[in-house]
């Protein structure tokens, strides 16, 4: 039994498009398969989310829906009104609700979160028209590029509009026909037994013309080959994993169709000193047991540049200070992660003798040598002596 549309959603029978728009953007943030990687009950979920706001969004489907429940669309018995075909990929519908269409007419160096991109995608229209596919390019930035947004220039092939023949694969000056194979139509029957199976065209790709004499630059494909450079604008806070959208610089499209995007994936180098977690980065320093006893300032390494630090007298070996606002910024900005040094101390290695002499000294007054370890630890483990 198939649950019903509106239960899915949380809303009532009479709810308005607006309603039901903003309780499926709901459902789809919280069950979408990139928020849930590998659950396969939250990708259930979001199928049928997205199959039931497919159908209650257009009045006539919602219509039928009402007046017949699923049967409406089951292509059986009841009723018949408009069975629909199939539903688009429910990412398409994702996008479209989060307003991602249109992809950057601008063009060039826009970029945007993974999130909500896209706009159109397939787009194989009629006529053969296909979309560029996007491309994926894996960028190395350094920690201290990461912080302070940095731009790049990236060179990478790809399949670019012919200019000889403007992408219609056709030498200049030599016409265009109908295509034999399928006699404009674009499309061929093929009889296989009992059935007949309309297929697109391979002759034509489904575009039902055909060129007389294929342009000599590109073969008569539209595309070809050629290295292209960008600037990428890298912002402030990227991490590894971040995702820059940069749109129609991916492959260009075939038989008109638009260029696919570039998405840039950030990695971030490892640091000699620094190690990141979100915001904050963190760092060992090594301090000089008398400095760690007796207190005093040090010189820290930021990556803005050195700060002063002041250990406290009696500062223990693996205290960690923090240096407010001296970490990472926010991607999205409007603050600064932290810097947390802990602090490691040392033991010198070897003495001289006069250094020793005057520790040897310093043990006596402390009453060292008859009490090895520290007195309250003696005294908790002085039940386990008796
Ligand atoms: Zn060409
Ligand atoms: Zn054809």
């Amino acid at each position: 039994m198939k649950e019903d549309y509106y239960e899915l959603l949380g809303v009532s029978r009479q709810a308005t498009q607006d309603e039901l728009k903003k309780a499926y953007r709901k459902m789809a943030v919280k069950f979408h398969p990139d928020k849930n990687p590998g659950n396969k009950e939250a990708e259930e979920k979001f199928k049928k989310v997205s199959e039931a706001y497919e159908v209650l969004k257009d009045e006539q489907k919602r219509a039928a829906y009402d007046r017949y429940g699923h049967a409406a669309f089951s292509g059986g018995g009841g009723g018949g009104a408009s069975a629909g075909g199939p539903f688009h990929d429910p990412f398409d519908i994702f996008s479209e609700v989060f307003g991602g269409g249109g992809g950057g007419g601008a063009g060039g160096s826009i970029f945007e979160e993974f999130f909500g991109g896209g706009g159109g995608r397939g787009g194989s229209g009629r006529g053969g028209a296909q979309r560029g596919s996007d491309l994926r390019y894996d960028l190395e930035v350094e920690l201290e590029d990461a912080a302070k947004g940095v731009e790049r220039e990236i060179s990478f092939r790809k399949p670019v509009t012919c200019s000889h023949c403007n992408g219609k694969g056709a030498e200049p000056g030599s016409s265009v026909v109908t295509c034999p194979t399928c006699a404009g139509h674009g499309q061929v029957t093929a009889s296989k037994g009992f059935f007949s199976i309309r297929q697109t065209c391979s002759t034509c790709n489904g575009s039902g013309k055909k060129v007389e004499k294929s342009c000599t630059s590109c073969g008569g494909e539209g595309r070809v080959n050629e290295t292209t450079k960008i600037k990428v604008k890298v912002p402030a806070g990227v991490d590894t994993g971040s995702k820059l959208r940069s749109a129609s610089n991916g492959e260009a499209g075939t038989g008109g169709g638009p260029t696919g995007d570039l998405y840039i994936v950030i990695h971030v180098a490892d640091h000699d000193i620094f190690e990141r977690r979100e915001e904050n980065l963190f760092c060992q320093i090594p301090i000089k047991f008398t400095l760690a006893s007796l207190g005093g300032t040090i010189e820290v390494p930021t990556l803005s540049g050195k700060a002063s630090l002041k250990i406290p007298p009696g500062t223990q070996s693996g205290t960690t200070f923090r240096l407010k606002g001296k970490g990472m910024p926010s991607l999205r900005g409007g603050y600064y992660g932290d810097q947390m040094i802990r602090v490691e101390i040392e033991v010198p290695t070897s003495l001289s003798s006069e250094q020793r002499q005057k520790l040897e000294e310093f043990a006596l007054a402390c009453g060292d040598a008859d009490e090895p370890v520290g007195k309250s630890f003696f005294n908790k483990a002085k039940k386990f002596f008796d």
